[in-house]
């Protein structure tokens, strides 16, 4: 599905902070990708999804390939309309417009309506929460229903791949088990993630398999059960020792 091969990417010119990633998610998997902050997870996604410009990154080597196509350095809507769509760390809802117009908002790159009104459908049966809130100002949601609203915006777009910011960041552990069987669920209907994390075992716990980057480097990849049984993943996220 996805394909990341040797990715370099340098902000404002002179910050090198990936140095040539290799990474796959295969077509209908959940894929973990690990890493403390700063390491470049959230870079990595900028790169797929073409929003590296806004902040002044850009992609100096390697390639980006979704089912075979390349799109190094493509478009954002372009990237979209190639059903990738991302959720962005801290739950970027618009939060002067209600959790309605949030949706449809996702829907942006798509034609027709029937669809739409399909997609639409799905969201609100995937969360019934905001189904119950659809006429509220999203802003007034509490976090995890603004998490859940940013998910939800992005499912909207019909993405064949869905790239995941942190989405258990500053939940409670009830929430964040909300998220997880969530992004089963979603991953269940057929769409592949690719799933950033600080949460390891979270991640791990549904991901087939995972990357460890570190410091624009991945320094660890294989199959879950693998990466939790890892004494240096174990000690550096787990606590144990
Ligand atoms: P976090 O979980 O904190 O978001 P991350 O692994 O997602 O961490 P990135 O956000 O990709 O990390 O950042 C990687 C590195 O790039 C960091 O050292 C950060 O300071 C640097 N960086 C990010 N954005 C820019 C920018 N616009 N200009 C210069 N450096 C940047």
């Amino acid at each position: 599905m996805l394909s990341v091969s040797n990715l370099e990417v340098v902000y404002e010119d002179v910050v090198l902070v990936l140095r040539g990633v290799s990474l796959d998610v295969p077509t209908g998997s959940i894929v973990a990708l690990l890493g403390a902050n700063g390491a470049g997870k959230t870079t990595l996604l900028r790169a797929v999804t073409g929003l590296l410009m806004p902040h002044r990154g850009r992609i100096t080597k390697g390639t980006v390939r979704v089912d075979g196509t390349d799109i190094t350095g493509a478009d954002p809507a372009d990237v979209v309309r190639l059903g990738i769509a991302q959720v962005m760390e801290g739950r970027r809802i618009f939060a002067e417009i209600t959790v309605d117009e949030n949706l449809r908002a996702g829907a942006y790159t798509r034609r027709s309506r029937a669809e739409v009104r399909e997609s639409y459908a799905r969201v609100l049966d995937l969360f019934p929460v905001l189904a119950r809130r659809r006429r509220s100002v999203a802003g007034y949601l509490s976090g995890g229903e603004q998490q859940m609203l940013a998910i939800g915006r992005a499912l909207m777009a019909a993405p064949r791949l869905l790239l995941l910011d942190e989405p258990s960041l500053g939940l409670a552990p009830k929430l964040v088990e909300q998220v997880r069987d969530i992004v089963v669920q979603i991953n269940r209907q057929g769409t592949s993630v690719l799933l950033v994390e600080q949460n390891a075992v979270m991640a791990l716990s549904i991901a087939g398999s995972g990357y460890v980057l570190e410091t624009g480097k991945v320094v660890k990849d294989g199959p879950s059960a693998e990466l939790l049984a890892d004494e240096d993943i174990r000690e550096f996220y787990l606590g144990a020792t």
